[in-house]
């Protein structure tokens, strides 16, 4: 299969005017995901009501979309699962995982993991009692800090913030060598490059789908169980869709089949439809094709910025293997800059204290969306555009 990135970018609604460099962080609508909303309204809710949940497939969902996933993240089919947040989705396999290592108390994890990663192992040693301890060095030493008091790595593998990419097959490696589990978190990875899970021989992932996935905002997360764990993995949040038989309402918890045991509650029905219209664009995206265009469009990138504004420091590595699909660069008013760069139509979006963060994301953005960019930041740059009170003042979401 050849992608034909012509026909995923005419995939999307994309505004007029608009060079969106924030696939990364809540994908564009995708056109078809209008009319499936839509339809799963009126047709599925609005006709079937509550016949739905059987008529429609809505309670095999969950499991059904999941199977679509595993083949972006390189998956078995059967392992992987929708549903809650994110958040909830790393707290799962973090209380798993610590269940099935129970001579070991400590989660290691790096200072380049996305804050709620961090608050969520917090929450989870506190309510486990004082023996349990979250471990957070810097990502370069990771490696060496997998010993054998470490009970599971909890690891995202492309940096929010620089993009770094972790060596996933390394620390794999190194962990199940010392005796720990792995969870690798795919929030900046599932449909940014290839992911091989099973190859790598990974325990646990856990991702979101309103990232580089496209379902839209607040649209639910994935979570993978390796096989030869999915009869043991026992799941902390036991909620009644987890259970073997739901519908028998027994009054003790049986965690389900496989990775049925995962689902907590209610699967979000009207977002899982805007999803499976999302990776209906997926079906024709080989990622090998994708990785390629990535990293021909954030080499440009960096090479544009670097050659127009020399004030802006790189902060994402140059080694194409320790890239995710993000460039992200360093400036003391990397906020005023982002503004007046969303101003005249380029959105990205700036993280705390100082990135300006692109992402690139080639199922809609191509070189002329890129080339574009850089010249309007070279402009904003060379003529201090962004030196306006507006542009200063921060809002709720940054
Ligand atoms: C985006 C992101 C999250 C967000 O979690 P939600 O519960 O979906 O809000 C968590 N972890 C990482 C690594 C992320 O990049």
């Amino acid at each position: 299969m050849t992608t034909d990135f012509t026909a995923t970018r005419d995939a999307f609604v994309l505004p007029e005017g608009v060079i969106y460099l924030d696939g990364n962080s809540l994908g564009p609508l995708p056109k078809a995901a209008a009319a499936r909303v839509a339809q799963t309204v009126t047709a599925e809710w609005g006709q079937m009501l509550i016949t739905g949940w059987n008529k429609a497939g809505w309670m095999d969902q969950p499991a059904r979309v999941g199977d679509r996933i595993a083949r972006l993240i390189g998956a078995e089919p059967g392992t992987v699962v929708l549903g809650d947040t994110l958040s909830i989705k790393v707290y799962q396999a973090l209380a798993s995982a610590l269940e099935m290592n129970p001579g070991r108390k400590v989660i290691l994890s790096d200072s380049g993991n996305f804050p709620s990663d961090l608050y969520m192992a917090e929450g989870l040693c506190r309510t486990l009692g004082p023996d349990y301890s979250l471990r957070v060095v810097e990502p370069e030493a990771v490696l060496d800090a997998i010993d054998d008091t470490v009970a599971v790595t909890m690891i995202t593998e492309v940096d929010y913030r620089t993009g770094r990419r972790h060596d996933m097959t390394a620390i794999t490696a190194r962990a199940h060598e010392q005796g720990a589990l792995t969870i690798w978190d795919l929030a900046h990875s599932a449909g940014a490059l290839p992911v091989e899970l099973a190859k790598v021989g990974a325990d646990f992932a856990v991702g979101c789908t309103y990232k580089y996935l496209n379902s839209g905002p607040g649209g639910p997360a994935f979570i993978y169980v390796a096989p030869r764990h999915a009869e043991t993995a026992r799941p902390a949040l036991s909620g009644w869709l987890g259970h073997e038989s739901p519908f028998a309402f027994d009054l003790a918890y049986r965690p389900g089949r496989g990775i049925e045991r995962m689902r907590v509650g209610t699967p979000p029905v009207l977002q899982l439809a805007a999803l499976e219209a999302a990776l209906d664009v997926w079906d024709q995206v080989d990622l090998a094709d994708l990785r390629a265009a990535s990293l021909s469009l954030t080499d440009q990138f960096i090479a544009g910025v670097e050659a127009a504004c020399p004030e802006l420091t790189l902060a994402t590595p140059r080694d194409h293997d320790r890239r995710g699909s993000q460039v992200s660069f360093r400036h003391p008013q990397g906020y005023a800059i982002m503004q007046a760069m969303i101003a005249r139509g380029v959105i990205g979006d700036f993280r705390a204290p100082d990135i300006l963060r692109f992402g690139f994301t080639p199922l809609f953005i191509g070189a002329e969306d890129v080339a574009n960019a850089v010249e309007i930041l070279a402009e904003v740059m060379a003529k201090r555009l962004w030196d306006r009170p507006e542009y200063h003042a921060r809002a709720k979401v940054t």
